[in-house]
């Protein structure tokens, strides 16, 4: 019944090894004493790309077959998706373009060029920057590498479980962040095939959850965006899901949000007591804990710490003053996606 097999995430894992990077599994004792309990973090912002995206990205241009590597691919997102597929593909040879609008900030252009693709700046908006990559992708005939709605993605991002599972068998709780859903509905599929009966909770902010929204609704709703902190978990989640919502219903037993303030206080934390720099979407996870939104059960709680992504400007503000932090709109402009 289940769209991914625990067995995809092995095959997964031989295919883009070589390519990302196993990331650390580290014990949080700092984290552990104020939520009581035994927590450890899974640093993805260590990846290569500094997200996880680049297992889902290295994944699904592995899974491709000789005609539609060599043509190439296409993604479209300013964000950690769009850096995920542009890395790994310089890295693999297979050509790749990536749709951005004209409104995306300099910075970010200027590190997506860096990659090598072939970086289409378009249009005033995220959706026509989306528009005129549907165009090039039928016009070349390129394949579009989806954020999260793909199979080969979130066998990817499974990955990332099975390294949880060999370095920490007696994992209980899985904590992480959500947004369309590709990592959490990953991970759900490792542990779930190791033990049913360890936990996995997903975390959003406060400020436009949209799976949350479409879990209560019972099907995928559009949800307006607001600027936030977690700016990498901004986004719908498609109003015609085919995979994550489903896979996110059945394996999920928990999601909760978080505030702007708690995400802020996450972020210095983590910097504070395990020397980490985290984007506000990476630390969601810590903050839930730290709300005491989550209890950890006995045994091991595992956090994923998604990226690290984060501006020096927007984390100095966020170092500085934790509680006065105003959601910093980098990358926000409505419209864009979640990745
Ligand atoms: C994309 C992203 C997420 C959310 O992943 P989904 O698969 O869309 O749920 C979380 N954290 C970071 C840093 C991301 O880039």
């Amino acid at each position: 019944m289940q769209a991914i097999a625990q067995r995809s995430l092995y095959r997964a894992r031989r295919a883009i090894e070589g390519v990302v990077r196993r990331t650390p599994l580290v014990a949080s004792p700092a984290l552990g004493r104020v939520a009581g309990g035994d927590v450890r973090l899974k640093l993805e912002n260590l990846q290569l790309t500094g997200a996880f995206k680049a297992r889902g990205a290295a994944s699904a241009l592995s899974a491709l077959d000789e005609r539609a590597r060599a043509t190439g691919v296409i993604a479209v997102s300013t964000g950690n998706h769009g850096r995920a597929v542009a890395t790994v593909a310089g890295r693999l040879g297979v050509p790749a373009t990536v749709c951005v609008s004209g409104r995306v900030p300099r910075h970010k252009i200027e590190a997506l060029r860096a990659t090598g693709c072939e970086l289409v700046v378009v249009g005033d908006s995220q959706d026509e920057a989306e528009a005129h990559a549907r165009e090039l992708m039928e016009r070349r005939g390129l394949t579009l590498v989806h954020p999260f709605d793909d199979p080969a993605v979130i066998a990817g991002q499974g990955t990332l479980g099975l390294e949880v599972l060999e370095e920490a068998p007696e994992v209980r709780c899985a904590v992480v962040p959500l947004s369309g859903g590709g990592l959490i509905a990953g991970v759900a599929v490792a542990l779930k095939a190791a033990d049913p009966a360890v936990r996995v909770i997903g975390v959003s902010m406060e400020r436009g959850p949209a799976m949350a929204r479409s879990l209560r609704a019972g099907r995928p709703v559009a949800t307006p965006e607001e600027a936030t902190l977690a700016d990498s978990l901004q986004g719908g989640i498609g109003e015609r899901n085919r995979y994550t919502f489903d896979l996110v219903r059945e394996l999920v037993d928990e999601v909760v949000l978080v505030s702007e303030a708690a995400i802020a206080r996450a972020m210095r934390f983590a910097f504070e007591h395990d020397r980490q720099v985290l984007e506000g979407a990476g630390a969601v996870g810590i903050a839930a804990l730290l709300e005491g939104a989550i209890r950890p059960p006995e045994g091991a709680t595992v956090v994923v710490c998604s990226g690290g992504n984060v501006g020096a400007d927007a984390f100095l503000r966020v170092l500085a003053d934790a509680e006065a932090v105003d959601p910093v709109p980098i990358g926000s402009a409505p419209g864009t996606g979640p990745a």
